[in-house]
């Protein structure tokens, strides 16, 4: 208010819109003001012509036209110069203006008024009224000059109700001039508060709008709008810019068919589209929703995020919303992608992506039979070469070996590395019955023929198992699994070979898991326990050993063979703590016997890679307080399979604690001849198989006792026949030159208490 009467300066924007439109609307009115003077001036020429002294009359109507110019010319500077450069001056001088119209009026009031009788009185006070009404209209917006004008009009009451001496007459009018003056001000107020709010209002708009412009000018985002049909509406330059298009040419186009491009017509919509259309039908709003959208032949990507807008109804209006070109971070995102789908040594696909790959081979071939089909393939014996020439060489035999997979896998066939050296297949479609077979022994024939990395020459082999769609597994994780399984009945089988699923693997496989459960709850029951077969000198009949052989009793499925249990508990790392059990007990036991009978352990090769094997024996034997030489481990050509300088070092370190070796089930595996010259093992164990083979004048396993001995004596080895069953087969293993026998003959595998008594001299001697 206070600026709006002129005494104090304007300070913002605000408050000079306010001051222009007060000004504006007093000018709008001024007309009135100037009409009332004219109506007014020949009036007071008609009703005080003939009373009134001329040179008065006169005078005063001069004044009152050189009044109304004058107020004409203090405006004008202020017309010229436009509202942008008003000030508190302008203000002012339209207050003069008012000052003099209103003493101008005054002054026919204090003078002409008292030329006439009452009934010309009468008739001035009903003009001067009305002239009043006039000049507080055109002057209400601006308060100063309303003031200016009502306050000499006042004097000018108090002066021509002056004469008549009348209170009652001067206190009306003056209340009358007062309340026009009060309904000025407040009307000033109202003006000036409502015209204050739309300049604000207008402010804002401008500033939003303008920092909107900025906003669009400035990033790589724009703004859009949707009314309630999902047809733009409001269409920003930036973002006709971004469609190819014109502002004019979008207006009113539906959102999605213009984001579809050419899939609106096939029907085929991108993803992230089919979410933005649901979104908008349920208005909902929605954020970073990334979707291809066709601009000008291009693909590019687009982030949108918008929310609905409603009206103060709450009527559903459309969406608004911001938008971004991604194209240049997505396409960064999808290469990272890709490099993620290859395998960084070989450059095959990796897991993941073989993955993919079957997952959409199923979807291909979904209601087809067969199917597709899933190959997965392992290395033989490559262990041994990363364990002894590193792993560099080992990294660059893999690199040939996918290459050669690259080159057997031809057409359609999808291969890819899922890590170590496991290899996979995947075959989208199977054009005959022998498929996958004829590609499973391309696969072996070509790994496994030799590698040349560096100045090495490399043999590995190749073990494939196979699985098909959708006998082996609908789903992918189920035909993976079938693919495993087989893979591992291959392995299992010694390598090189192919097989295929067999629903019995899946139950096999099923049977092994219920064993592992049972077997580590065997371990923390006590299940287990040993029982002791007889080894025997062949030539006196004496007992010089006993082997320990472990024993499984579950309290359902009652005995259960090691033969089929000490492999699970090999794969299910339960052999560690088992052979550990069997060693301390074994040794506890041997070390009540006289003292020229040794006690034989087997011990797995899993067993012996374990860094703490040496340790657990050392101890088994200072905690018996058995002799190590009383000792002997049973070891079997597979320890040197998986890592045979690791194993040849723990065998030294054994033998160099005086404990006995013996090489067992001989002729059996991969009988190199090579690790019986690179350790000295005391014993060498013919297998039963080749016994029995002999005693039916076999002519191959004659040939292998002979050779065994022959060549367990030049090395100064002895041999043992193991499963020797009858006196004939006695007879004959005696022939053939095998100095120890154990077998059924002589003893079955005994109790610890039944072995003890085939020493009584010890047993009496540990009872007394
Ligand atoms: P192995 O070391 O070759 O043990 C000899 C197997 O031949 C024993 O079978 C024994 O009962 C059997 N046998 C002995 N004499 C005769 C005979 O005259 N006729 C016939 N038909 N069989 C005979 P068992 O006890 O079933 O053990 C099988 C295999 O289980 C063992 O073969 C051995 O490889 C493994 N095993 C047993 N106990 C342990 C152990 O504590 N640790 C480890 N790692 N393996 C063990
Ligand atoms: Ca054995
Ligand atoms: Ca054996």
């Amino acid at each position: 208010m206070r600026a709006m009467m002129g005494m104090s300066a304007i300070g913002d924007a605000a408050g000079m819109r306010v001051l222009d439109a007060q000004l504006r609307s007093a000018d709008g009115v001024a007309v009135l003001r100037h009409v009332m003077n004219i109506c007014g001036l020949l009036f007071l020429w008609q009703v005080f012509f003939r009373c009134c002294p001329p040179w008065l009359l006169n005078g005063w109507s001069v004044s009152l036209v050189a009044v109304s110019l004058a107020s004409l010319l203090l405006d004008r500077p202020r017309k010229r110069a436009g509202s942008e450069d008003l000030s508190a001056a302008d203000l002012w001088r339209h207050a003069v203006g008012a000052l003099l119209h209103g003493s101008v009026w005054a002054v026919c009031m204090a003078l002409i008024s008292h030329s006439g009788d009452t009934e010309q009185l009468v008739a001035l006070w009903t003009l001067i009224s009305c002239v009043m009404v006039c000049g507080a209209i055109s002057y209400a917006a601006v308060p100063l000059s309303a003031i200016a004008f009502l306050l000499p009009c006042i004097a000018g009451l108090f002066a021509m109700f002056h004469a008549g001496g009348e209170l009652p007459l001067r206190a009306l009018s003056s209340s009358y001039a007062l309340s026009l003056l009060g309904g000025c001000l407040i009307y000033a107020h109202t003006f000036g508060r409502q015209h204050s709010a739309t300049a604000q209002l207008v402010e804002k708009t401008e500033v939003v709008s303008l920092l909107l412009r900025e906003y669009e000018a400035g990033g790589s985002d724009w703004l859009w709008q949707t009314d309630a049909m999902r047809q733009l509406t409001g269409v920003s330059a930036r973002l006709a810019e971004m469609l190819g298009r014109t502002p004019a040419q979008l207006e009113g186009a539906s959102l999605v068919q213009l984001l579809a491009g050419s899939g609106w017509e096939s029907g085929r919509f991108a993803a992230g589209l089919r979410s933005l259309a649901e979104h908008l039908k349920q208005r909902e709003s929605f954020s970073n929703l990334v979707l291809p959208v066709e601009v000008q032949g291009q693909w590019r990507w687009w982030e949108l995020s918008a929310s609905p807008r409603h009206d103060e109804q709450g009527v559903f209006q459309g969406f608004r919303g911001v938008g971004s070109d991604v194209t240049a971070q997505r396409e960064s995102a999808d290469k990272i992608a890709q490099l993620a789908r290859f395998d960084p040594l070989t450059g095959l696909p990796n897991r993941s992506h073989l993955r993919e790959a079957l997952d959409h081979a199923l979807e291909a071939a979904h209601g087809r039979s067969p199917g597709c089909a899933y190959l997965m393939i392992d290395l033989d014996r490559f262990k041994a070469v990363n364990d002894t020439l590193g792993h560099q060489i080992g990294d660059k035999l893999l690199s040939q070996v996918a290459r050669r997979l690259l080159t057997v896998c031809t057409g359609d066939d999808f291969c890819g590395r899922i890590g170590g050296d496991e290899f996979a297949v995947v075959m989208p479609r199977i054009s005959d019955g022998v498929a996958v077979p004829r590609l499973a022994s391309a696969i072996i024939t070509a790994l496994s023929a030799p590698y040349q990395v560096d100045q090495h020459i490399l043999h590995v082999g190749a073990s494939v198992g196979s699985a098909l769609s959708p006998a082996d597994g609908q789903e992918a994780e189920a035909l993976i699994r079938s693919a495993d399984l087989a893979l591992y009945r291959a392995k299992g089988e010694g390598g090189g070979l192919h097989c295929a699923y067999e629903p019995q693997l899946h139950a096999q496989a099923e049977e092994r898991r219920q064993l592992e459960l049972a077997l580590r709850e065997a371990l923390e029951k006590d299940q287990l326990h040993i029982l002791y077969q007889p080894v025997v000198d062949a030539g006196e009949e004496r007992i010089v050993g006993f082997e320990a052989l472990v024993r499984w009793t579950h309290p359902e499925m009652g005995p259960i063979s090691p033969v089929r249990f000490i492999p699970v508990a090999e794969e299910a790392r339960l052999i560690g703590p088992i052979g550990e059990w069997v060693l301390r007990t074994a040794c506890r036991e041997a070390a009540n016997w006289p003292d020229a009978v040794r006690i034989a352990v087997n011990v797995s090769a899993e067993q012996l890679a374990h860094p703490s094997f040496v340790a657990a024996v050392v101890s088994a034997l200072a905690q018996s307080g058995l002799e190590s030489s009383r000792l002997e481990l049973e070891v079997t050509e597979s320890v040197f399979m998986t890592d045979d300088a690791g194993a040849l070092r723990v065998l030294d370190q054994l033998l160099a604690l005086g404990i006995q070796l013996s090489l067992d089930d001989f002729g059996t595996g991969y009988s190199s001849l090579g690790y019986l010259s690179r350790t000295r093992f005391n014993t060498i164990k013919i297998d039963r198989s080749f016994v029995v083979g002999a005693s039916r004048n076999t002519a191959e396993s004659l040939a292998i006792i002979r050779a065994v001995v022959t060549l367990a004596d030049s090395l100064g080895m002895a041999t043992t026949a193991e499963g020797v069953e009858t006196q004939a087969e006695l007879d004959m293993v005696r022939r053939l030159g095998c100095q120890k026998v154990q077998g059924y003959y002589f003893g079955r595998p005994m109790p610890a208490g039944d072995a003890a008594r085939l020493f009584p001299t010890t047993v009496q001697r540990a009872i007394g």
